[in-house]
């Protein structure tokens, strides 16, 4: 049998910046990484593939390069967590135990809650930014419209990064305005929700594009069904009343985001929450049943918003309390919910949302580049031309910049 001082499942964005971080703070601890897959991704850029702005392949990186050389990594998947026995079981059917265990699995997108979805990807105009090597298809398919109707779709909430349906959305009319091809583009906005976004400081300003470029803006309109051979979409609206009725859409391009939802084997296990997400305390990120278990990253069920910027945040919290809960002292650190989305409204600007908890505004960075009621220049360069770097660099090495944790005291 394996056994580890810390086992994290999951080495992405939020696996690999939790061991870096406690490496940083003590170079002996013996830390075990469980990862199946043998590419990172670096998520956050596929909006720029789909916007023809980044070349896909700085979007991933082998495995190999950005595992840690301290860590012990197991290729496999872990089927279950087993917190009675203080293990995790994977997929060959081994064990791994551990005396502290992080999860950070991520979360999964549900295709197939979607009826003729999976099938109509990458043809007949069908794509998703939220798929691993559709990007580049969105933005061809972009480019290849000249006219006609194009509709962009975003599933209830949670989802990872709340934003970016609607960030395919102006990136390609951008494109379109520019191309002088707007006037011949009906461009539908479908959101399962009744706002277009959750934090109504930003709302005005994401308002203005929608009208600039005449985007038809559809609420309580679900996507249910896809036939891509047809063309054609099928929404359930809800009306004003509650009544639900379903309604047939023809369209030459479709952006379309999947529900989703945490792995299966947190969400049907005793550590989910009644939504079905990691069930973690909101400031301490330790399990709420379960005192040698945190999390953080996309499968946690705390209520901020599901993004890279959020484990930047959450990232030394982790690591400051399960250091402390290893030497049996209280746990020090205190996550506000701190969330951001680089809300890309044209080429060349973004609307920069910064929140924690509750929409409480969180800015981290100044006014000229962080101006909530505008899209700024500034907000563009940070994230074209800064950001990447921030991740693969800073982040992912347990660089903890920006990101100094409160204290209980400050809360
Ligand atoms: P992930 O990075 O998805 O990593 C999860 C890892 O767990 C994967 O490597 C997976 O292989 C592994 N795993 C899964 N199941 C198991 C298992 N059973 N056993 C072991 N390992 C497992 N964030 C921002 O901050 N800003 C943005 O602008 C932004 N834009 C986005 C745009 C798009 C289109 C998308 C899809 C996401 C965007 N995000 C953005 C969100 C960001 O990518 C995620 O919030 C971030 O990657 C979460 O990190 P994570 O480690 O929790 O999950």
């Amino acid at each position: 049998d394996k056994r580890h001082v810390v086992v994290i499942v999951g080495g992405g964005a939020a696996g690999i910046s939790a061991a870096a971080s406690l490496h940083m703070r003590d170079r002996s601890l013996d830390i075990a990484i469980v990862e199946p897959s043998s590419t990172h991704y670096y998520q956050p850029g596929w909006t720029m593939v789909g916007g023809g702005v980044f070349r896909p392949e700085v979007t991933s990186r082998p495995m190999s390069e950005v595992m840690p050389g301290f860590v012990s990594w197991y290729q496999q998947a872990v089927a279950s967590v087993e917190p009675d026995e203080n293990q995790v079981r994977l997929a060959d059917g081994s064990v791994v135990a551990y005396q502290a265990l992080i999860l950070a699995p991520g979360l999964e997108l549900n295709w197939s809650a979607i009826d003729g979805l999976e099938m109509a990807l990458g043809s007949h105009g069908v794509t998703s930014n939220y798929r691993q090597g559709m990007a580049q298809y969105t933005w061809q398919t972009v480019q290849n419209l000249a006219q006609g109707t194009a509709l962009f779709s975003q599933p209830p909430m949670p989802i990872k990064c709340a934003g970016a349906p609607q960030k395919a959305m102006y990136l390609s009319a951008d494109h379109w305005r520019r191309r002088g091809a707007l006037a011949h583009i009906d461009i539908q906005f479908h959101n399962a929700g009744a706002v277009l976004f959750g934090v109504p400081d930003y709302v005005p300003a994401l308002q203005q594009y929608i009208d600039k470029y005449g985007i038809q803006v559809h609420f309580q309109s679900n996507l249910v069904a896809v036939n891509g051979p047809a063309r054609k979409a099928t929404f359930q609206m809800t009306d004003a009343e509650g009544n639900r009725h379903e309604r047939e859409q023809a369209f030459d391009m479709l952006h379309a985001v999947p529900p989703q939802r945490a792995p299966a084997f947190i969400r049907e296990s005793v550590l989910a929450n009644d939504g079905g997400w990691l069930n973690l305390a909101d400031d301490t990120l330790q399990h709420k049943a379960y005192a040698n278990i945190f999390g953080l990253g996309d499968v946690s069920g705390t209520g901020n918003a599901k993004t890279a910027a959020a484990v930047r945040k959450q990232t030394p919290v982790v690591a400051e309390n399960l250091i402390a809960s290893l030497q049996g002292k209280p746990l020090p650190a205190v996550y506000l919910g701190y969330g951001s989305c680089p809300l890309t409204v044209e080429n060349g600007r973004i609307v920069l949302a910064e929140f924690g908890y509750n929409g409480v505004l969180q800015p981290t960075f100044p006014q000229w580049v962080n101006d909530g009621t505008r899209a700024t220049r500034a907000a563009w360069w940070l994230k074209a031309k800064q950001l990447p770097a921030l991740y693969w660099h800073v982040m992912l090495k347990g660089r903890e910049w920006l990101a100094k944790p409160a204290t209980r005291d400050a809360r």
